[in-house]
This record gives C-alpha cells, structure tokens and sequence, in this order.
C-alpha cells in the first residue's frame, strides 16, 4: 500500500491501551474458565497454547459447509462469498484504486456487496449503483451526485427500474473516492448487487397521496437500516426484492418482489381482528421466473413487517439453493415447501404470532392510476400538486438533474421521488406554480404531457452497460417512443418494457408490449414480442407473439399492434392476456 492512501494502514501491533485492556479482557476470561490459557506475547500479539489445551484466537473456525451444502457442492458464486465476505474487501478496494486495477472474477463480483460492478466488456469501467429506499432524494443529494457524475463518471444518472439510481463510468482509481462521496451525502451503495437485498420500494406517492391507506415511508426506511446493520442478511443464496405499497394512486410494481407488503383495511365484524390498518404478505414474485408474488393469507400489524421481513430472509438464507444460480431464488424454496412449511420456518424465528385471514375479508385495494406518474396531480394536502415527468428510458444528463433540484427547493420542499416506471416525482408544488414547473421541466426536455402509448417505456441498461444484453434496449426504446409521440393514442394506457436478457431487469413480461432482445441471424438485433402482461389489478404474464423482430422494425410493429387494438377492442377490454 502506497504512502499516497488516504486511509492509514490497519497496523498488526496493538497499543499499550489495547494491550492493557486485552490482558485484563483475558485474565478475566481464564478465571471465569472461558479461556483454558491464553496471553500476549513480547511483542503485543495474541497466544494460544496447544499443548496446555490453550485456544488459538488467530485461526478462524473451519466450515466444510454453508447451511448444509457441503462446499465441494457450492456454485461458484457461493464459494466466492466463502472464501471471503463481500462486506470485508474494503482493504481490497482501496488496492484496487491505488494501483487503478479491475479486480478479477471473484472480487469482481465481491465488490459488488458495494454496489460497484465492473461491466466489461460492454464498458471497461465501473457503475455504482446506489439503494435509496423509497426512492426519496433531497435536492443536496440530487447535487452531490452530478457533481460526483460529472467529476469521476459520464455525466449522466440512471433512473432504474427499483426507483433507485445508477452513475456510469468510474475508472477503478476512482472507486473509493466514488464511494465514500457518496456515503458522505449521506447515501450508500452497500447490499445493491450481488446476492443482496436490493433497493427497498414503496409507493412513490406515500405520505401525500389522497387514496393511500397508510404512509409506507417508514417501514421502508426501518427495513432498509435494519438489513444495513445486520451482517447476516447479505449473502443470501440469490439477490432479493422488498417492496412496500400503501394503496396509493402509483404502483411500486410490488406484486412483482421476492416480499410484497400490501397496506389494507379490516372492517368492523372480522372475527379475531382489531379493525385497522394492515399488511398483506406477498411471496415469491420473480416476473423473469414468470411468477408474480402470491398472496400467503398472512395479516400482520405494520410494526411487524421489519422482523417478519427479517426472519423470512433469514429462513430464506438457510434453506435457498446454493449450487444452481438458476434455482437459487426465493420462488423456488416456495415452489418445493409450500407457503405453510416456510411460514412455519419464519414463525420459528419470530416472537409473536403470525395471523392469517382470507383476502375477501379485508377492503379491496384502490386502482392505481396506470400512468398516474405522469402529469400533475392534486396531493391529499389541499392546494399542492406532485409533477410526473417522462424521463425517457430513465437517463437524466447532469444539468438536468440540477435544475430539478433547483426546481424541487423553489416550487416544492427540496425533495423528489424516483419511481419504478424510471421516472421521478416533483411534490409538494403550490397549485399556483404548476405551469411554471411544468414549462421549466420542458425547457429542459421532460415533458408532463400524458401519452397513453409513449407515457411508460421501459427499458434496461442494454449492450452500452451490460455485458449481458444482446440489444441496444435504451436506444430501440427511445426510437419506439419518439415514433408513437404525437402520432396516435390508445383508448387504454399502454406499458411498453424491452429488456436485454433473460434478467428481465425490464420486466418485458408484465409489459402490455413486451421485448427480449435476442441477436438475428442477419447479425442485427431484435426482440422477440410479448403481448398482454401486466401488473397489480391488471396482472397478468405476456404470451409470446412475434419472434425475431429485427430493432428497425420495432417502432413501426408497436404501431401496428396499437392500431390493431384501437380496432379490434370491445369496450373497456385491455392488452391484458
Ligand atoms: Fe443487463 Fe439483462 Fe438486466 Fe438488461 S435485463 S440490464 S441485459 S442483466
């Protein structure tokens, strides 16, 4: 390590505080016989005596499994997290950057516990993503973060599909600086890849919505610091999804998370139940899997939802697949237990008892607005509005993000909401300053003008950003959305979703139009075409209709599919399969 760190090097030798308090430490350790016999050498370090049947405190204890796989059958991921915690590679980075090195496989992937991802070959550089739970960012942060964009990345912040951000770019010099800036405007990045629990999601709208049932934002912070400051919720066997929804007028997609926390109300005259408000627990969604989350009948008090979150991520910890990636989600534990025998597992963890009460006895939900997250719209507090925004395909450039910051200080409350649809929310504008935020938003290129065919139109990072995708989704989506703008209308708002990979980072299935990108035989790139998906009260999986659509025929193809529709429909009848 080169005298040139900006962090001092962890030293071997104790101080003669340390060595002091050690000693007592010990003494008292041997006289209680915890300790049979150990010391401090000449030289400050730890000693154990074998021979005396003394303990040796430097070797650690060795594991010949991992939650019952032995560890000749761990996936090659799992003996990676084995072998080392991604939590424990600090030191590792800071080498990395001194010497501007990309890490190899296995670092690679444990740096990613840091939410950095090497994304070669599509970029030879780094892209932090970071975990902004419910997806609020004050305007001090919208700030700090083009400047780090600007400084050390591309210039740019990605929106994505957890309401969450990207920046894009980082050379591996800058990787510690990239990440304690960011920790020093009070963010981080820690648990956002790798086998980790990833953003934590709630209702956009949450704490000023007129239909919501309960303000949500608080459980998603709680769960969000509760998995930050407990070492044994990351490594988990594959990456794991939480979200929140409050019942508000925006979807937080929550149907579609490994946990989904539904706020309902329970009526007078249900037997056993305190009328109030609740969470329904939803399980097992992984729309990539084509399964969304399923109702497990279980009725918990919001207070609940941090430890119930945390004894199900636990059992999941313990019983999840650690040999096949494939089968490693949490779906597949469901598929082979049942909802009972995991419910039972994460009762044993839990010092109250789990309620479980039909669906029907609870209020149904209230319909979200499918794209109620563009325009304006009235909050529950008389006389402020929230502004939507189109974000196309989520990219802001840095002098876009800082003049929605400087939007947000002086028509709202220094605050914006990223959604799930790769677009954010500008709240609490007074009724007199709509239009004014509205004309500034255009001014730089965001319009809040509602379009029923190009309103939402999803895409993943694609081949400039992940190594992964077979597609340019960002850029045949935007094509896509600037041929039907201004073009046309569909009498029902459409969702349009293109994903570069079998991830479905997108979720191309719950898209009323959906693509996977896949590569033509001509050597060009297309998509195969999925119709009728959907999500909350319109969910549904997409039936695969078109295979091997060449990118420049996609825009013209959505068209023909919206007009077909526009003349085929019966009244209120949706894309949905
Ligand atoms: Fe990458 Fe695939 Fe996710 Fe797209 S869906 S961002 S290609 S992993």
């Amino acid at each position: 390590m080169s005298n040139s760190t900006p962090f001092p090097p962890v030293s071997g030798e104790f101080s003669t505080e340390q060595k002091e308090y050690l000693q007592g430490f010990l003494a008292g350790a041997v006289a209680s016989g915890q300790l049979p016999f150990v010391g401090i050498d000449a030289q400050g370090q730890l000693t154990g005596d074998a021979a005396a049947g003394g303990v040796n405190l430097g070797a650690p204890p060795v594991e010949d499994s991992v939650f019952g796989t032995p560890i000749d059958d761990l996936c090659k991921p799992e003996v990676w997290k084995h072998e080392l915690n991604g939590l424990d590679v600090w030191e590792k980075m800071v080498e990395h950057a001194e010497a501007d090195r990309f890490p190899d496989d296995a670092d690679c992937f444990r740096f990613k516990f840091f939410g950095l991802f090497h994304v070669a070959p599509a970029q030879d550089s780094f892209m932090l993503r970071l975990r902004i739970p419910a997806g609020i960012v004050t305007s001090t942060q919208l700030r700090g973060l083009a400047d780090l964009a600007d400084d050390l990345g591309n210039g740019r912040l990605d929106i994505t599909t957890r309401a969450n951000f990207q920046i894009r770019e980082f050379k591996p010099k800058d990787i510690i600086n990239v990440l304690t800036r960011v920790q020093d405007l009070g963010l981080t990045s820690k648990g956002s890849g790798a086998d980790n629990i990833r953003n934590i999601t709630a209702t956009p709208t949450a704490g000023f919505d007129r239909d919501e049932i309960l303000d949500v934002r608080p459980y998603a912070r709680a769960v969000h610091h509760f998995i930050l400051n407990n070492r044994d919720l990351y490594g988990l066997p594959r990456k794991f999804n939480i979200a929140f929804d409050g019942g508000g007028t925006i979807s937080a997609a929550a149907d579609t998370n490994d946990i989904g926390f539904f706020a309902v109300r329970v009526g007078e005259g249900v037997a056993d139940i305190e009328p109030g408000v609740y969470f329904r627990v939803c399980l097992g969604g992984i729309t990539g899997h084509k399964d969304f989350a399923r109702d497990t009948g279980l009725l918990i008090k919001p207070s609940e939802a941090v430890p119930l979150a945390a004894a199900m991520i636990r059992v999941f910890a313990e019983s999840g697949d650690r040999t096949n990636r494939k089968k490693a989600r949490l779906k597949y534990v469901l598929d082979s237990w049942g909802f009972d025998k995991f419910i039972a597992a994460a009762q044993e963890k839990l010092a109250f008892d789990l309620v479980r009460l039909p669906r029907e006895k609870c209020a149904p939900r209230h319909q979200v607005v499918k794209h109620g997250h563009v325009g304006v719209y009235r909050q529950s507090e008389q006389g402020l509005n929230y502004i939507g925004p189109v974000v196309p395909v989520g990219q802001l450039s840095t002098r876009q993000v800082r003049r929605v910051a400087d939007l947000a200080e002086n028509f709202g409350r220094g605050e914006i909401r990223l959604t799930v649809w790769q677009n954010f929310l500008l709240p609490y504008v007074p009724n007199a300053f709509t239009s004014s935020v509205e004309h500034s938003l255009e001014r730089i290129g965001l319009t809040t003008k509602p379009s029923t065919t190009a309103g939402c139109v999803i895409a993943c990072t694609g081949n400039q950003g992940c190594k992964y995708a077979a597609a340019d989704t960002k850029a045949h989506a935007n094509a896509v959305a600037k041929h039907l703008r201004g073009k046309k209308e569909s009498d029902f708002p459409l969702n349009i979703h293109l994903t570069g990979c079998a991830h479905s980072c997108a979720q191309h299935y719950c898209g009323d139009i959906g693509g996977i990108a896949t590569k033509l035989k001509d050597g060009r790139e297309g998509y195969h075409i999925v119709l009728g998906g959907g999500m909350d009260n319109e969910q549904g999986i997409a039936r695969e209709i078109f295979k091997g659509v060449g990118h420049d025929e996609l825009p013209a193809l959505v068209d023909r599919i919206v007009d077909t529709y526009q003349e085929k429909h019966d009244t209120g009848e949706t894309f949905v399969a």
